[in-house]
This record gives C-alpha cells, sequence and structure tokens, in this order.
C-alpha cells in the first residue's frame, strides 16, 4: 500500500484534533504514515495508532522548538524523498501552510491549500470566494501536497500498527537562521480554540459592549463552545482580535455557528459561511445574515440568548 504522510501537529506531544481528521483522511487514500517532529512522542503514539497510523517516522531533535518552520520543512522534504508517498496531507494552520508551501517547493511539487474534501483518485475541493463556489482541482505535478480546514471531517478511531521509526535529518544552514527566542503561553480560556471548534458562538455590534459579551460566553460555555466575533465588535475594542470570524480574522467551519447581533457583512461570511448549520439572532428581520441561516430568530439577543443558555443547562440536567 502507498504511504500517506500526514504531519502531526502537536504541542509537546498533545496531538491536535485536525491530525486525527488527516489521519482519517489518509486511511481512505492509502496507508496513513505520521510524521512526527519535536519532543513529545511518548505521550502522542497512542492516539496517533488509535487514529490509524500504519508508521509513524520520529525525529526529537530540539531543532524544531529552537527555531521556526524551516526545520520541519527539511524533515518533511527529508522524509518524502526516501518514502515517496502518495500524498503528503497538512493542516490549514498558519505553521502547516508555511511547511507545505516550502516543503513543495524543495520537492517541485504541487501544492492545494485549504481543502475541505479529497476524493480517493485525489480529486481536491475547494470552497473559494465565501464559499460561493466550490473548486476541484488535482495536482499534476510531483507529490500532492495538500492543506485541509479544521473540522473537513469527522475523525474516527481505527488502530493501527502505529510503528515507530526514528529518523535522522540533516539541517540545512538556512534552518537556524530565525531563531525563536521567547514563548509566552496565552492565560487559556477553558473554551476550544477558535478554529478548531465544533460550535461557535459569535457576537457582533448588536452586542453594544465588551459587557455585552457576557450573554455570548455564556451560552458559549453552555454549548462547550469558542467565542467569536464580527470585526466591528473587535475594532470597537470589545473583544480581543484573535477571535476575530471572516475575511481578515479567522475561518471556521464548525457544526454550529451561532450570529447574534452580527448583520452577515460578505466580509463576515467569508469566514463562517461552510458552517454546517447556521443560527442567527437579528433584531432586524432584514439583516442580510438571514440569507444564509438554517434557523433564524428575528428578535433581541438579550431577550433570546439568555433563554437559549437556560434551555442548553436545564437540558443538559
Ligand atoms: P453591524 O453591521 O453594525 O450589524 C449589527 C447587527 O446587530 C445589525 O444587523 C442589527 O440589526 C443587530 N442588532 C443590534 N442590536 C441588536 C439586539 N439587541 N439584538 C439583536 N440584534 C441586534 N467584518 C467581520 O466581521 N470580519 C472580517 O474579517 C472583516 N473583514 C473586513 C475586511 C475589509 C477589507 C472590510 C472593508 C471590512 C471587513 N469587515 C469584516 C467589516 C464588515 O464589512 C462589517 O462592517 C462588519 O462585519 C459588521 O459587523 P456587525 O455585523 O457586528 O455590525
Amino acid at each position: 500500500m502507498t504511504d500517506i504522510l500526514v504531519l502531526v501537529d502537536h504541542s509537546n506531544g498533545s496531538v491536535k484534533k485536525t491530525t486525527l481528521e488527516l489521519l482519517s483522511l489518509a486511511r481512505r487514500l492509502g496507508e496513513p504514515t505520521a510524521v512526527f517532529l519535536g519532543r513529545g512522542i511518548d505521550k502522542a503514539s497512542a492516539v496517533l495508532t488509535e487514529f490509524g497510523a500504519a508508521k509513524i517516522f520520529v525525529s526529537d531533535d530540539s531543532a524544531y522548538d529552537e527555531f521556526l518552520v524551516s526545520p520541519a520543512v527539511d524533515a518533511l522534504t527529508q522524509i518524502a524523498t526516501q518514502v515517496a508517498p502518495r500524498a503528503i496531507l497538512a493542516s490549514s494552520s498558519a505553521d502547516g501552510k508555511e511547511i507545505a508551501a516550502r516543503t513543495a517547493l524543495r520537492l517541485d511539487s504541487g501544492i492545494i491549500t485549504d481543502a475541505v474534501e479529497v476524493t480517493d483518485d485525489l480529486v481536491v475541493q475547494q470552497n473559494a470566494f465565501a464559499a460561493a463556489f466550490i473548486v476541484q482541482s488535482r495536482v499534476t505535478r510531483g507529490i500532492p501536497v495538500i492543506t485541509f480546514k479544521p473540522n473537513s471531517v469527522t475523525p474516527s478511531p481505527a488502530p493501527a500498527a502505529g510503528e515507530i521509526s526514528p529518523v535522522q535529518i540533516a539541517f540545512g544552514d538556512a534552518s537556524s537562521a530565525p531563531r525563536v527566542t521567547d514563548v509566552v503561553v496565552r492565560a487559556k480560556s477553558g473554551r476550544p480554540e477558535l478554529a478548531e471548534a465544533e460550535i461557535v458562538v459569535s457576537g457582533g455590534r448588536g452586542l453594544g459592549s465588551a459587557d455585552g459579551f457576557g450573554v455570548i460566553e455564556s451560552l458559549a460555555d453552555a454549548l462547550g463552545a469558542a467565542v467569536g466575533a464580527s470585526r466591528a465588535a473587535t475594532d470597537a475594542g470589545w473583544y480581543p482580535h484573535a477571535f476575530q470570524v471572516g475575511q481578515t480574522g479567522k475561518s471556521v467551519s464548525p457544526q454550529l455557528y451561532v450570529a447574534a447581533g452580527i448583520s452577515g457583512a460578505i466580509q463576515h461570511r467569508a469566514g463562517m459561511q461552510t458552517s454546517k448549520t447556521i443560527v442567527a439572532v437579528n433584531k432586524d428581520a432584514e439583516a442580510p445574515i438571514f440569507e444564509l441561516v438554517d434557523f433564524g430568530v428575528v428578535g433581541d439577543l438579550f431577550d433570546v440568548i439568555p433563554q437559549c443558555t437556560q434551555e442548553v443547562n436545564r437540558r443538559k440536567g
């Protein structure tokens, strides 16, 4: 069976859900072969094996922590050259896309980013122009390198051998040029990461103030969701820019997206239109957001959202 290389996205061995999604996709295309770079394989190997990694290439060099993405590009290129996989999959995170693009360049291969689906014969689907178009394409040169958006597929376990193969990587001079000088861990909210969350509850200008986000956070916590915001809300300083959804913010594609007090401008839609189920609460029945919702509530969000939170909590018992 041909190898499908999956670049593992992890933090000290805590494997991100996007990697489990990639392994689930890879199983359809060939034999999933994980590439684990950095520290923490002891912690990561069980979950990689559980989700289908037949082999795991491991390079635990400290270079992956000390420098930016270049050492990972060296590693992925060298492993791909040795293995000659059918395809290389990475997640559509900032690092994932940069590593994938540089690796494709070194391998003289084609790359497709932000994929949402792939067929058995490697035809890749992307959503373009705020998901107004579905694009299908195929890499025609070299080893296809494909990055996938989070939540493109539901990860499912399928235990495999998980045979660990340590590899020695020869790092190029350029790898040690940009050095990481400091890492500051941001205070955790306890909520899921916005781009990966299965449920997102977002608030907009309709909240009226930073305090207004309290109702959004309460519903998000009841649902185990991430909080998002429109640009109007982040520009007003009511919520941090890191939580902005849209063309110039994060792209999300959760199972459920709740938009409260958001009008539905095209730049906001660009970041959430591919959500599986969209619910909006807006007091203006003519708001454009209602054009794309699965469920819409015309009403005051300060009336509707707390009732929703109360009902979710009641049903959770
Ligand atoms: P508004 O458009 O002002 O809508 C507020 C809504 O709240 C209204 O529909 C109103 O009826 C409703 N409302 C008010 N009070 C209540 C209440 N009590 N209960 C219920 N509903 C209520 N925007 C983004 O979001 N993300 C981006 O990434 C982004 N990038 C941009 C890039 C460019 C280059 C440009 C030009 C713009 C960008 N924008 C982006 C801005 C975008 O055009 C809109 O201005 C913005 O999305 C509007 O935010 P909003 O929906 O919160 O505010």
